[in-house]
């Protein structure tokens, strides 16, 4: 995959004299989207369609957001022009959608602070500095995660030694004995993923599968290890080269099992924090944040939401209502901070010509 990392982000300055041609230092861009998921990206794209100076902020190491971070290796059916598509495969397209436009993005930065200044302009304190701009997509998903934690003695000590709370690559677990802990969408989706290049895999859960039935019925029909109901690990064992070697389950019965493994992934679900989002002043609700659907404006004037982190009646938390709540905030956007723009600017295709065009007559 080739998703943009830290090293290959824009290292435009904070400060500096300059910058943006107002002399007072600051680098001032049109629109600031904060997360870096498939929504942020395609409004990243989009932005840059509407010829807005964009920049992209994202907390992680890469792009993609859940895709990248979760889900990499499952394969998504509902996103339109693909049929089938691996989920890593698909930020690799909305990455390149997403360059065709030039944004800066700056991954392995997190936005802290956003407060509206006296000119109107859109400061945001980030781990890295402050970034400023006349107005703000907020495409946060659900904040930053984390993933819940096996509550088993000595678990902690082996993260990155065989426990995994996000797995990525399928290699990683050849020929492995490996041991998922979990019933949802994540868990079933890594064991029958993991069953053809595994040695051995082990599932254990404490109730019913809550996973797509699609895909429970693939596991059932799988040579998967199914340890449930009311199976939960109780211990877990380190080898003499400080590798996980094997764990402890105790099955409905109360009897408890020895098994070996050598990998381990818990997938029990994430705790979502909206973290420092929740001090900006937004009107909250469930844990996302309030928008106008039509025009996925906030109650922060300037600054719009889009994606799992935007919440509205009946809101469907998915990549497709995503991408076109990502369209309907750039171009409130636009028109809020040029309110000569036009609101639709009709199709990519006219666009992209006329854009064509200019480009190949200030070339002659
Ligand atoms: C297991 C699983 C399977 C799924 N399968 C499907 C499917 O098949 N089809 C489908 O349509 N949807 C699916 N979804 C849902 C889909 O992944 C989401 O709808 C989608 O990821 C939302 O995209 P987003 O860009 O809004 O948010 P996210 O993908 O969550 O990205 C948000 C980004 O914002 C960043 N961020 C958050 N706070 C800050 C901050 N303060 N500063 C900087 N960065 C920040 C995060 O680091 C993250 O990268 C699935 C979800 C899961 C968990």
């Amino acid at each position: 995959m080739t998703a943009v990392t830290t090293e290959q982000m824009t290292t435009t300055p904070t400060t500096g004299p300059g910058a943006d041609g107002t002399g007072d230092g600051r680098d001032i861009f049109d629109i600031t989207i904060i997360g870096a998921g498939p929504t942020g990206l395609f409004a990243a794209f989009y932005a840059g369609l509407r010829g807005a100076k964009t920049q992209v902020i994202d907390a992680l190491e890469e792009a993609g957001g859940a895709l990248t971070a979760i889900y990499p290796e499952k394969y998504i059916y509902d996103v339109i022009g693909f049929p089938k598509v691996l989920a890593k495969d698909f930020v690799e397209r909305c990455l390149a959608q997403a360059d065709r436009s030039d944004p800066t993005i700056r991954l392995n930065e997190e936005v802290t602070e956003l407060e509206r200044l006296d000119d109107g302009l859109i400061r945001l304190g980030t781990s890295r500095g402050e970034r400023f701009s006349r107005t703000v997509i907020v495409c946060a998903g659900v904040g930053a995660f984390e993933p819940k934690r096996l509550t088993v003695d000595g678990v902690k000590e082996l993260e990155g030694h065989g426990v995994h709370y996000f797995a990525k690559r399928v290699e990683d677990f050849r020929d492995k004995d490996v041991v998922i802990v979990g019933g949802g969408d994540s868990a079933v989706d890594w064991a029958v993923t993991l069953e053809p290049v595994a040695r051995h895999v082990t599932l254990i859960h404490r109730s019913k599968f809550r996973a797509h039935e699609g895909t429970v019925a693939e596991l059932e029909a799988s040579s998967v290890d199914l340890r449930f109901p009311g199976c939960e690990t109780v211990a877990v064992r380190a080898g003499s080269d400080g590798h996980l070697s094997g764990l402890t389950f105790k099955d409905a019965a109360g009897e408890t099992h020895d098994i070996a493994a050598q990998e381990l992934i818990v997938a029990i679900g994430f705790v979502a924090d909206l973290g420092p989002l929740k001090t900006w002043g937004f009107e909250i609700q469930r844990n996302q944040v309030v928008v106008d659907p039509l025009t996925m404006a906030t109650n922060i004037p300037g600054v719009f939401a889009a994606g799992d982190i935007a919440t509205y009646q009946a809101k469907f938390k998915l990549i497709a209502t995503g991408a076109a709540e990502a369209v309907t905030a750039v171009n409130h956007a636009v028109t809020s901070y040029d309110p000569k723009a036009r609101l639709d600017a009709g199709h990519s295709t006219t666009i992209m010509e006329k854009r064509d065009k200019v480009t190949a007559a200030t070339a002659n």
